[in-house]
């Protein structure tokens, strides 16, 4: 960490800061410049916590070297990590990964037909939503323990791994019991509580980017699984929300390569919730794996028109067989399979 201190600062204030650093255990050396005065903070082992120094007087700008995300970052960890999440592996050097199914689950043929249908052209996951979170307290709510049950027997009929969102901490036994994977949403990235919680469980999480969350917090919420022990985490771009209305979200593709560089957990795009609109999923599925995603999911319904949720968004079976085709082309490109 670099304090640097205003031009006008005092002797006194760049003692006091000394001291409050050494106070903290490490080591303050004063950088002299003809301009003003930069503290340098030597000793920590990882971030350092700076609300006690950024307010003290004199103090014009705190710059951090060392990351909030030690865990997630590649400074400690270089390696990028595969991350196996109910027999399939997401990471470099690995193919990437379809994750496909309807937004929600809405009955026990409703998912066996929509299991069937991605299964069928190539889906490696089997997704499904039983606790929606929906922004009108009106809408499809979603099935609840009941929907788990019929996820989990379609997933084991057609042999796909099931993923599926989890929303409160007292909803994990039960998701963890049903699902291979955990999915944490867009608006709980940063439910710390249930971060905590879930890291604790050890299963394999999709964490979601929020959807206003910066780079940084994002990283920050995977830090949260990771701080407990939970090393199998998958980060998910969703798209985030932007002054355009065109789309449901913006999609943020730079990510994917950005958070490459900076992390070594794997990351997977979600074209569906950040286009929102059937037409673009396809094209930006593609690209997303261009860019080097490590998979994607998208939403596939048997029939989108009578979808309770999401149906604009929902590829038909037909929709999704042409888009594995198209990524099946495109990662021979890159010489490997889908
Ligand atoms: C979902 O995948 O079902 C979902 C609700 O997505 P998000 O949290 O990204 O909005
Ligand atoms: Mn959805």
């Amino acid at each position: 960490m670099l304090i640097v201190m205003h031009h006008t600062a005092t002797d006194e204030q760049i003692r006091a800061i000394t001291e409050a650093v050494e106070a903290m255990g490490l080591t303050a050396e004063p950088i002299p410049g003809s301009q003003r005065t930069a503290i340098g903070v030597l000793g920590n082992q990882g971030y350092v916590d700076d609300a006690t120094i950024r307010d003290m007087p004199g103090v014009r700008e705190v710059i951090h070297v060392s990351k909030p995300y030690k865990l997630v970052s590649r400074d400690f960890h270089p390696k990028p990590s595969l991350v196996e999440a109910g027999g399939v592996t997401f990471g470099d050097g690995q193919p990437p990964v379809v994750i496909a199914g309807p937004c929600s689950i809405e009955s026990e043929e409703q998912m066996v037909a929509a299991a069937r249908l991605v299964k069928a052209s190539g889906a490696r996951m089997l997704r499904g939503g039983a606790f929606k979170p929906r922004t009108g307290p009106h809408s499809f709510q979603g099935l609840g323990a009941e929907g788990l049950k019929y996820l989990r027997s379609a997933g084991d009929e057609v042999g796909l791994p099931v993923i599926t969102e989890v929303m409160r901490i007292e909803q994990l036994d039960t998701v963890c019991k049903h699902a291979d994977v955990l999915q944490i949403g867009a608006r709980n990235m940063q439910n710390f509580d249930l971060l905590k919680e879930a890291g604790k469980t050890m299963h394999p999480v999709l964490l979601k980017r929020g959807m206003s969350a910066t780079i940084e917090e994002f990283l920050s919420a995977a830090e949260y699984l990771l701080a407990e022990g939970n090393p199998r985490i998958i980060l998910c771009e969703r798209g985030i929300r932007t002054f355009e209305r065109a789309t449901r979200n913006t999609l943020d593709l730079s990510v994917v390569p950005l958070i490459r560089e900076m992390s070594h957990l794997p990351i997977i795009v979600d074209p569906s919730h950040a286009t929102g609109r059937r037409n673009l999923v396809t094209p930006m599925a593609k690209a997303a794996l261009v860019v080097g995603a490590h998979g994607i999911m998208v939403e596939v319904h048997p029939d989108p028109d009578r979808a309770l949720c999401d149906g604009a968004q929902s590829l038909t079976g037909n929709d999704f067989d042409e888009l594995m085709t198209d990524l099946r082309s495109i990662q021979e490109l890159f010489g490997g399979t889908l």
